[in-house]
């Protein structure tokens, strides 16, 4: 079977190249090909937390994200052994937490229903180029697409087409487990609504925090914990994360023993490392996503905008090289938030020392904030008009002026990230 695309991969980063190409040329979407190794709602072990950035990305597809049940979180504490603050990226609340076996079968079902081909329950074994484009063979037969994009996760096989010499990314180990809401017998020792992340494990050699995150699993208030270990600086190694997963929950009045923990890595975002190939494009995890926090709904989604846009621009003038994606990619808000806090992840790990984490929390913490508040997050912006812009060639520029965010001259004007935001239920920009 021919395709003119086939994305492998129907996670949040397939799914928006899918809605996107549907968005931006129909016809093109129509010969295109979703392949999914397993069947939705699959199980995906993720956080779930998904920033306002999401709800812009949401947005931009014509998406409301109150169409999938969340837990909104109302402040974010960052911690080091007492030392912290606490955030919230909106007025009222600080992010939502979702189910991902919800989240993405409900973009799956989006993609379905914008007339997109999503076959699952087919695995990706090989890919192989050929003169015309890339042979795509599953379990289920073998396929044969102009353009293939990698939306295959973090232990990505569209990689593999990839030149080696340019594969330099790190991947970050992250366990996670699922709680009910209060501990057995007890009660819990962190508010209801709260979400934490401790980073009193760096000296130790984990390059990143703990975490807990309230969530809700088929209806019950639950709790989300999880490690990150980015693994991105060089020096003391953590060793295994099932000990530190123990101490967390131990201080928190549970036995790491009752629960399954599992573990998936998470593929880091750097700047040097090819996200495309004559014929490939590589988006989301496959990619590369967030070395500071392992966030990584938001920036799949914003690959799936890019990817689509570098797909019809392709076909428009039958150029498969795709010579320009990385810079593309790298010069967007996307790439420059990744670059930053590939940078930031870089520079926090290399000095994980007790004396000088315990001055930095201590001493700088309103800095801290303001740079996480003002530098790594808030990167995605509106489409000037989401559901018609099909009719415009692909990139779409928002410039802020004085008073406000405008679309760029001759553009139809975007509605401001604030009003967006309200539209799909955050009620401000951030205050504190
Ligand atoms: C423990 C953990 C916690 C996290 N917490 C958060 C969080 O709270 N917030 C946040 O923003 N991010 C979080 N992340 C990161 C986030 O989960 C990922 O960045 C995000 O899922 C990337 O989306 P994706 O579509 O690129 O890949 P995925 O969501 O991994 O989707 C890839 C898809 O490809 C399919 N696939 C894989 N191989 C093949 C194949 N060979 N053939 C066909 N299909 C294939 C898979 O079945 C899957 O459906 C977390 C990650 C982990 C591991």
């Amino acid at each position: 079977m021919r395709y003119d695309v086939i994305i492998v991969g129907s996670g949040p980063a397939g799914s928006s190249t899918a809605l996107h190409l549907a968005r931006l040329n129909p016809a093109l979407a129509r010969r295109t090909l979703v392949l999914e190794r397993d069947r939705h709602p699959r199980h995906k072990l993720c956080g779930g937390a998904c920033v306002p950035d999401v709800d812009v990305c949401l947005a931009n597809l014509d998406l409301d994200p109150r169409s999938v049940p969340s837990v909104e979180v109302d402040w974010a504490y960052l911690n080091f052994r007492g030392r912290g603050f606490r955030m919230r990226f909106a007025r009222d609340l600080s992010f939502r937490v979702v189910r991902r076996n919800e989240f993405d079968g409900w973009l799956a079902e989006q993609v379905r229903s914008r007339d997109i081909e999503l076959q699952e329950s087919t695995r990706v074994l090989r890919l192989r180029r050929v003169d015309d484009g890339v042979e795509v063979e599953t379990n289920r037969g073998t396929y044969h697409a102009r353009v293939v994009v990698g939306a295959d996760g973090s232990s990505s096989v569209v990689r593999r087409l990839m030149p080696d010499e340019t594969n330099t990314a790190a991947v970050a180990r992250v366990v996670e487990l699922v709680t009910p809401a209060t501990p057995p017998g007890g009660s819990a020792r962190l508010a209801a609504d709260d979400a934490f992340l401790d980073f009193a494990w760096m000296p130790r050699g984990i390059q990143g925090y703990v975490w807990s995150f309230p969530t809700s699993v088929d209806g019950q208030p639950s709790r989300n914990w999880g490690v990150y270990d980015s693994c991105i600086a060089p020096g003391k190694r953590g060793g295994s994360l099932r000990p530190v997963m123990a101490q967390w929950m131990e201080q928190n009045g549970y036995r790491l023993d009752d629960y399954r923990l599992e573990g998936h890595p998470i593929r880091l975002f750097d700047p040097r490392a090819a996200l495309s190939a004559p014929n490939v494009l590589l988006v989301g995890d496959a990619a590369g996503v967030d070395a500071t926090f392992g966030e990584g709904i938001s920036f799949a989604l914003g690959y799936g905008e890019l990817a689509g846009s570098a797909l019809v621009d392709a076909f428009r003038r039958d150029d498969f090289s795709f010579s320009g994606y990385q810079r593309q990619v790298l010069a967007s808000p996307l790439g420059r938030t990744l670059s930053r806090r590939t940078l930031t992840a870089r520079i926090a790990n290399r000095f994980p020392q007790a004396l000088v984490q315990r001055t930095v929390w201590r001493h700088l913490g309103p800095v801290v904030r303001w740079y996480i508040k003002n530098f790594l997050f808030y990167w995605a912006e509106p489409l000037a008009s989401p559901a018609a812009s099909n009719l415009e060639p692909p990139r779409r520029r928002i410039e802020t002026g004085a008073d406000g965010v405008h679309a760029a001259p001759n553009r139809p004007r975007a509605p401001s990230r604030k009003r967006l935001l309200q539209r799909v239920g955050f009620t401000g920009v951030p205050s504190e």
